[in-house]
């Protein structure tokens, strides 16, 4: 996102939706809550300054959260969401192959 803000101004543009995934991407099971909510700060000004308003919605890497990430999340007025399903999308895989997996939710 700091390295292509253009980028990411173009995804809003195009009606996507930008939320926050953390800073590092760590295993916040792990975390204090000072740990976890710089993870989650971070993110957030980053994102807001870079589309010019907060997003909504947080994703804890690896679905991973212990009793204090939830409620670090809501003081920044997220809502935390999970996933409906895992393509894989994350490797490198030509579109026929992602396509077929992502149809259950298109
Ligand atoms: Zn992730």
């Amino acid at each position: 996102m700091r390295e292509c803000p253009e980028l990411v101004q173009e995804t809003v543009a195009r009606g996507h939706e930008i939320g926050n995934h953390t800073e590092l991407h760590p295993n916040l099971l792990w975390l204090n809550p000072t740990k976890v909510r710089v993870e989650l700060r971070l993110c957030h000004g980053a994102i807001r300054s870079t589309i010019g308003t907060p997003p909504k919605w947080f994703r804890p890497p690896f679905g991973m959260r212990n009793p204090w990430v939830i409620p670090a999340a809501r003081e920044l007025g997220y809502r935390t969401v999970m996933w409906t399903l895992i393509p894989g999308d994350w490797q490198e895989k030509p579109v026929e192959w992602l396509i077929p997996r992502m149809q259950s939710i298109a």
